[in-house]
């Protein structure tokens, strides 16, 4: 109750709830309280949290950030959200996006943009902004966010809060609503890397509704976490150092680094050759995906539908141009292109090749190196309406996309300020490596 009310208090400004839910909050609460009593509480019971408004809920409004859902309650609970409510965690609300989890700073919700609670001119990142912008403002202890291509890494390093994007397959995507399935991942963004342990160790598992979901043990997240990083050997890949990266931010991580080695670790410079091949790939394949998995909304089954449509394709056509915003309908339209007939092998063929490249890149360095460390992004928060050219968007996400497109897990930890602008570090490990990455980032911590 107390944090409704803060909520109440705070976001009218901040704006990172898209929808409430105080009634069903107080009843889990109440449960909570109950299971406490009975002496049957988890590590989790109780625990206030937010969620992405990307993630069903059964009865709630799930609008992706978007016009053409604004109208949509989910008939269902995703996976997340069902075992979220069976650690006994309350759910205070859903969280403001990007539409359909497209873009890097929020700035292209519906609801319009959210505001970074460390300095209101600067944008909070995207597209989970609003999961960022509730956990730093202390609306929320922690927050579930989606990172297709760095959307939990960017907006906790401008938020100056933790955020973890697991192994592709780790977390079942059933009841996330769809950009780019290949690559889409859910994954905790709280304070603390401890406290994203518990929230992984609650949500990850196979689940026969995600047939990409992994049959793999859930390991204790928290049982590894003080282990000593004596012999941890560290990477820097030589180009996440390059042009374009702000001075502050290179100085943080590097600050952060020498901590590193301080607890004993040993650092050497790595290559991953192809990294600058990874934007324009991604930004092939995921608005490929993207324009398949938007097909959907169409105007007859549910979401958005026009006025007065003259016929079927009247329908289709305005229903689709009032429910998506500028920048989803980019995408359908290159996705479209680059998947037609004669330019299939050229773009989509080539970029799934490019993408087997930068993923071997990353397993030829955890070969010789244990983790991986650069920027989250390449400068902190920007300011808000300041960055209006797509592709210089695109470019945001140099640091963070690229693995996505190998699977790979990914934290982001607070890593200092530039001025009142929070700088974050990056970690990524191999596949499955969630434990040791929380482990590094919480002796960090
Ligand atoms: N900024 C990237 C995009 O716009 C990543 C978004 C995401 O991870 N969902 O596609």
């Amino acid at each position: 109750a107390h944090l409704l009310a803060r909520i109440d208090r705070f976001d009218d400004d901040l704006n990172s709830f898209i929808t409430m839910t105080p009634e069903t909050a107080l009843e889990a609460a109440d449960r909570a309280d109950a299971a406490r009593a009975a002496g049957k509480a988890g590590p989790l019971t109780g625990v206030p949290l937010a969620l992405k408004d990307i993630f069903c809920t059964e009865g709630v409004k799930t609008s992706a950030g978007s016009r053409m859902l604004d109208n949509f309650v989910a008939p269902y609970d995703a996976t997340v959200v069902e075992k979220l409510a069976v650690a006994g965690t309350v759910s205070l609300g859903k969280t403001n996006m990007d539409e359909f989890a497209m873009g890097s700073s929020n700035e292209n919700s519906y609801y319009g943009p959210v505001k970074n609670p460390w300095d209101p001119a600067a944008v909070p990142g995207g597209s989970s902004g609003g999961s960022a912008a509730a956990v730093a403002a202390g609306l929320v202890p922690a927050a579930m966010g989606t990172d297709t291509g760095g959307s939990i890494r960017q907006p906790a390093a401008f938020c100056g809060i933790t955020g973890l994007k697991p192994t592709y397959g780790r977390v079942s995507r059933y009841g996330i609503i769809a950009y780019a399935s290949s690559l889409d991942q859910a994954g905790p963004m709280a304070r603390t890397a401890e406290d994203c342990a518990r929230l992984l160790g609650a949500i990850a598992g196979h689940d026969l509704r995600d047939s990409t979901s992994v049959a793999r043990g859930v390991p204790d997240y928290t049982g590894e976490l003080e282990a000593p990083l004596t012999g941890l050997k560290i990477g820097l890949p030589r180009e996440y150092f390059g042009d374009g990266l702000d001075p502050v931010v290179e100085a943080a991580v590097r600050e952060a680094v020498k901590v590193y080695e301080s607890l004993g670790a040993s650092v050497r410079e790595v290559s991953l050759p192809h990294t600058h091949y990874a934007i324009p790939a991604y930004y092939v394949i995921a608005p490929a995906e993207a324009s398949s998995n938007l097909s959907r909304y169409d105007g007859v089954r549910f979401g958005h539908r026009c006025d007065n449509p003259q016929d079927l394709i009247d329908l289709y056509k305005r229903s689709r141009a009032e429910g998506f915003g500028e920048e989803v309908k980019r995408r359908i339209l290159i996705g479209t292109h680059t998947l037609s007939e004669g330019f299939f092998d050229a773009y989509y063929k080539k970029a799934q090749q490019v993408r087997r490249l930068i993923r071997q890149d990353f397993l030829d360095a955890f070969e010789e190196v244990d983790v991986l460390m650069g920027p989250a992004s390449p400068t902190p928060a920007f300011d808000l309406g300041a960055n209006k050219d797509p592709v210089s968007m695109y470019l945001q996400d140099i640091y963070t996309i690229a693995v996505n497109l190998a699977g790979i897990p990914g934290i982001s930890v607070p890593a200092g300020f530039a001025g009142r602008r929070p700088v974050g570090l990056q970690i990524l490990g191999t596949h499955f490596a969630e434990a040791r990455l929380l482990n590094v980032a919480h002796r960090f911590q």
